[in-house]
């Protein structure tokens, strides 16, 4: 059997390690689970902790804890542990080591090679750094590879034919995006672009904001400046986001958070995820300027993305997921842990290196997406079967999601739940496959929170459970195997879709046709070909003649105006023209 090399995603929040087990990637445990905090620091009798204990006490003592060293790779610095100073690299070897043993112990052998992911925007003197630090663990670095090439391989995308992908990599201090470009045996890294100094320690620090104001307002107190009040606050604000993540409410009760305050004082706050959303708006808004300049840098423009894929931990907030989707005009691709897929890369690569034969990591995933129906706005007016995706197709599971909605009326007592399986903004056009109505509601104005929550588990069961919020009056049905049972009854209804198609082509046409009758997945579509067609154009007036030039501006205009005045009708064929003059001009 050929010397076992690991994989090694050494990253500024967390670290992993992964092997080639069976053909197949494995994240192995290393602290109480497959994640170790990149936090190296000294404990009271002076003792080394690495990972959570480390992380732990970072809040209390940071003059003896070090975290986000890979901040510093490459930098002739020195840095302060406890009154002993140590270099970049030194530390980085700490956590290393740490990687290494759980490896050996785990495989039961010593371990003498890795591989070791780095940021694409990595200089050679951060890559000279990363190298030293795994000789300092007693590692051979046998390849330093790209992160971003390192989860395209954890997604096999190189297994198809040539593919552009974008990489949005957004972890707990740092993003990066990257446009890969994947095929055959190569894979290559076309442009990078982020933000070293964005992540979700930033959502954190937002939360934490949020709740100081509280006590203050609230309380009557300042917790700033007591070190163990915002220790806990930094823990509960987190483990606060993570919550928003899959549901609409989440709440932060810290008991006694300042013992010594008169009287003592007890937090106890809820936070809705449209108000964490606001909070957080404007860095996602600066992500995707980020996808648009890592675009241009590899010349390239959105309409040229064939796949993007989720890296990190902070990309499962939806609204991330959301304003990809809109931005794109596809689904990002979420079906590999976004914390595991670049250390489960980095073993890929690794077992090409040491020549073993691997596989694709199998992960269960839903094939369809799972949601309800509610009155929203559409195509600017209201309509009362707006889908709501709740879980969405190629969500790994098991999953929990859930989601909050409003009666429509004053006194209203009752509401309907319906659940649909599709992908069809009009939930008319996707499958229903259950309902049930939810009687007893509180006699208050409309307005009054109902919560639905969807659990999906590994045998396809679906879960459907309405709350009231104010009261926790419930009800509930369980859908058998939702996943499997309704591809033929999908099929039965694409088969109807189609009969009425055919038989009726005439008016449907007309409905299509029609002022503002757009599907709203068609006009994203448009808009999305619009902003790329904007991207080439304004690429194209570089070389163009001067006649073309003022053709291009003009057009360019009258495409810019519609988007921005939401003018479908006007939109497609300004669209239209400018495409055909591109067209000529390239060719
Ligand atoms: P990474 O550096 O890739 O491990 O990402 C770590 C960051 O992801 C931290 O800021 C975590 O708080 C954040 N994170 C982990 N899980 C979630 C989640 N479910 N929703 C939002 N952020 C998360």
């Amino acid at each position: 059997m050929s010397e076992t090399i690991i994989g090694i995603d050494l990253g500024t929040t967390n670290s992993e390690v992964a092997v080639i087990r069976d053909g197949r990637p494995q994240v192995l445990d290393v602290d109480g689970g497959p994640i170790l905090p990149s936090v190296v620091g000294l404990a009271d009798d002076g003792s080394l902790l690495v990972g959570r204990a480390a992380r732990n006490q970072y809040a209390l003592y940071p003059e003896r804890t070090v975290r986000s060293v890979k901040r510093r790779m490459g930098e002739d610095v020195q840095l302060a542990m406890g009154g002993q100073s140590y270099s970049p690299q030194e530390i980085s070897a700490l956590i290393l080591k740490r990687l290494k043993a759980a490896a050996e112990a785990h495989l039961g052998e010593p371990v003498h090679k890795a591989v070791i992911t780095v940021p694409a925007y990595f200089s050679d003197a951060q890559r000279q750094a990363t190298r030293d630090a795994g000789e300092l663990a007693g590692l051979e670095v046998v390849r330093i590879i790209n992160e971003p090439t390192a989860a395209a391989l954890a997604y096999e995308v190189d297994a198809k034919a040539a593919r552009t992908i974008l990489v949005y990599d957004l972890g707990g201090g740092t993003f990066d995006c990257s446009v890969v470009r994947a095929g055959g045996e190569v894979t290559e890294v076309l442009a990078s672009h982020g933000n070293n100094h964005l992540g979700g320690d930033d959502f954190d620090a937002k939360l934490i904001m949020h709740v100081l104001e509280h006590l203050r307002t609230e309380h009557d107190c300042d917790a700033s400046d007591d070190r163990a009040a915002m220790a806990r606050l930094a823990r509960a604000c987190e483990a606060a986001k993570i919550a928003l993540s899959d549901a609409p409410y989440a709440r932060i009760d810290e008991e006694y958070l300042l013992p010594d305050h008169d009287p003592p004082v007890n937090l106890s706050l809820e936070i809705d995820r449209e108000t964490y959303e606001e909070m957080i708006e404007g860095w996602i808004d600066e992500t995707l300027e980020a996808v648009h300049t890592a675009l241009k840098g590899a010349e390239l423009t959105v309409a040229d993305i064939d796949e993007v894929l989720l890296v990190g931990g902070a990309t499962r907030t939806p609204l991330i997921q959301q304003r990809l989707e809109q931005t794109l005009g596809m689904q990002p691709r979420a079906e590999m842990d976004p914390d595991l897929c670049v250390a489960a890369g980095a073993a890929i690569q690794a077992g090409v290196i040491a020549g073993e034969a691997t596989t694709a990591v199998l992960v269960d995933v839903t094939p369809y997406t799972f949601g309800t129906s509610a009155v929203a706005e559409m195509n600017g007016a209201l309509y009362p079967h707006c889908f709501v995706p709740l879980i969405r197709k190629n969500s790994p599971i098991p999953t929990v999601k859930s989601e909050a909605f409003q009666t429509m009326t004053d006194g209203q007592a009752a509401v309907d739940v319906r659940v649909y399986q599709g992908e069809d903004r009009d939930a008319l056009n996707n499958t229903l496959i259950g309902s049930f109505r939810v009687e007893g509601l509180s006699d208050v104005p409309a307005g009054n929170i109902v919560v639905l929550r969807f659990e999906l588990d590994l045998d396809g069961i679906l879960k459907v459970t309405a709350t009231e919020k104010r009261t926790g009056h419930e009800k509930h049905i369980a859908i058998d195997n939702a996943t499997a049972r309704f591809e033929a009854e999908e099929l039965e209804a694409a088969k109807g879709r189609l009969a009425a198609l055919m038989a009726d082509e005439a008016e449907i046409l007309d409905e299509t046709l029609a002022p503002g009758a757009a599907r709203p997945q068609e006009e994203q579509r448009e808009v999305v070909q619009a902003r790329a067609l904007l991207e080439k154009a304004e690429r194209l007036l570089e070389t163009a003649g001067v006649e073309d030039k003022d053709d291009l501006v003009d057009l360019s205009e009258t495409v810019r105006d519609a988007l921005d005045a939401g003018d479908m009708p006007k939109l497609g064929p300004a669209v239209a023209s400018l495409s055909d003059l591109i067209y000529y001009l390239e060719t």
